[in-house]
């Protein structure tokens, strides 16, 4: 019974993670990502039931095992309702510290499973069991890096502990170290397996973790939350070989890489470095905004707003974390749908890092259902900013900030920016001259061609397409 069952698991697991590979592709794209999701649920229904089958087939009879199972049909209930609960009530704005919590969750497991495969005898010897205890240590320590940093990164996001970077004299000695000190403890380990070496190297972990992501400043959480969310499929795959699960070497091996080429992606999109995120020492936090003024801004008001827009031939729209805020999405999608009506060229601009994570704005407009088409990547759109009408910048400021591309002073400078100054007339909506997340000034709002339309953009939205039903 129990060879049929893992003969039955197995290819089952291969099903799971063909799936799993699927579920990636068709994320890829808008068109397909609804495809993506339903692949990927499909392929963890599969793997779950596989896992809790093999479970009860093994356990049929046998004291110890049934227990296990309980355990782990006890584990699935709990986790399945408190994953639920949490993904229902989350915010968007709150999805970045929901997903590091998740990531320190991953990290734990591969140190529990490490220390587990540690202390189970396995009866292998020889060169079987070196690679075994290498396999011990290296995912208790990838493990235990991930559950310290995804902490952090979880109080940073969350505004508990300050987002200041931790600037430790000899920062990046101490990072090299601990990596050489843990080489060294491995090879130890390795020839003489005692248990004071794993001790001391979660310890190492633990501190490390905690190091790599304290002395990141806030402004580059983003890719260090995509950097964890690759940390933790190394250690999910690292807990796969200890487990013999072949499904979660290969799923913590597509995390592991599309995680570290999403933090690839966003390295670029942000203009940092990836080697040095890697290595944990980029953060110098931008300094906060410094309240030097750069000359009158001016304001417009919501009707002024509709006017200048039934008037234009070609709209952008460059959205941003206030969108988010504002929850104004489906007010925007019926004023684009309006604007289309009356025949203006209407698209949207996306900066690779608006919002809050990666895709966000991108979710939020495909939830107002935008049609995918007029959505374009910010590589695609900016060329074309020059010969646009309005560009309405929506609860976006980092993004659209000319000093990253002008002043080479500017603590972002070089992130490459949607340049809506190029553009014959921009509106801003916000609430007041407040800096974006970086806290850095934007020059955007005392340009010649740009307005201010302060307030709730959702209300600043619902204001122009009342007045629009009007000209
Ligand atoms: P920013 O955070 O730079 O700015 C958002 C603006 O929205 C603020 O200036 C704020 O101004 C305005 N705002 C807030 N609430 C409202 C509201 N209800 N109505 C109208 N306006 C509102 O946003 P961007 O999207 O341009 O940039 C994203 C920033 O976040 C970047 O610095 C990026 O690096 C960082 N980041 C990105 C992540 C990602 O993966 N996408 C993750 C974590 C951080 P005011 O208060 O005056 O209204």
């Amino acid at each position: 019974m129990t060879a049929v069952a893992g003969a039955a698991a197995g290819a089952a697991y291969i099903v799971a993670a063909l799936l799993f590979i699927l579920s990636l592709a068709g994320l890829s794209k808008h068109e397909t990502s609804r495809r993506g999701v339903t692949y990927g649920i499909v392929g963890m229904a599969i793997a779950l039931i596989a896992t809790v089958w093999v479970t009860a087939a093994g356990a049929w009879g046998d004291g110890p095992a049934m227990f296990g199972l309980v355990l782990l049909v006890a584990a699935v209930l709990v986790g399945g309702a408190i994953g639920l609960w949490r993904a229902r009530i989350v915010e968007m704005t709150g999805m970045p510290e929901l997903i590091a919590l998740l990531h320190s969750f991953v990290g734990l497991a591969a140190v529990l499973v490490g220390w587990n495969g540690a202390l189970y005898d396995t009866g292998l010897e020889g060169a079987l069991a070196d690679i075994h205890h290498a396999e011990v240590f290296i995912g208790v320590f990838i493990g235990g890096v991930t559950f310290t940093g995804s902490i952090v990164a979880f109080l940073k996001l969350s505004a508990r502990i300050s987002s200041r970077p931790l600037m430790l004299p000899g920062k990046n000695a101490l990072n090299v170290g601990a990596l050489v000190a843990f080489l060294a403890l491995t090879v130890w380990y390795v020839i003489t397996p005692e248990l004071w070496l794993l001790v001391a190297v979660t310890a190492l972990a633990l501190a490390l973790g905690w190091h790599l992501v304290a002395s990141i400043g806030g402004g580059d959480m983003p890719v260090v939350v995509s950097m964890l969310n690759s940390y933790s499929g190394w250690a999910a795959a690292a807990a796969g070989f200890l487990l013999n699960n072949d499904l979660l070497i290969v799923t913590g091996a597509l995390v592991g890489s599309s995680g570290a080429y999403l933090s690839y992606i966003m390295c670029k999109a942000m203009n940092r470095s990836f080697l040095s995120v890697i290595a944990g020492g980029f953060g110098i936090e931008a300094p906060r905004a410094s309240d030097e003024e750069h000359g009158e801004h001016r304001e417009i008001d919501a009707e002024a707003a509709a006017d200048l827009l039934a008037g234009a031939s070609r709209v952008v729209i460059t959205p941003g974390y206030g969108m988010a805020v504002a929850q104004a999405q489906h007010g925007v999608a019926d004023l684009v749908q309006k604007l289309r009506e009356r025949g203006v060229d209407v698209r949207f601009g996306i900066h690779p890092v608006a919002g809050r994570l990666p895709g966000h704005m991108n979710v939020l407009l495909a939830e107002a259902k935008v049609p995918y088409d007029i959505v374009l990547e910010m590589d695609e759109i900016n060329d074309d900013l020059s010969s646009v009408d309005v560009v309405l910048v929506i609860g976006a400021n980092d993004t659209v900030n000319p000093a990253a591309a002008e002043d080479p002073t500017s603590p972002i400078a070089g992130m490459p920016v949607l340049r809506v100054w190029e553009a014959g007339n921009v509106i801003v909506f916000k609430r007041s001259m407040a800096s974006g997340y970086a806290g850095v000034q934007n020059p955007l709002f005392y340009r010649e061609n740009a307005q201010m339309l302060f307030g709730d953009a959702k209300e600043k939205v619902d204001e122009i397409l009342f007045q629009l039903s009007r000209v």
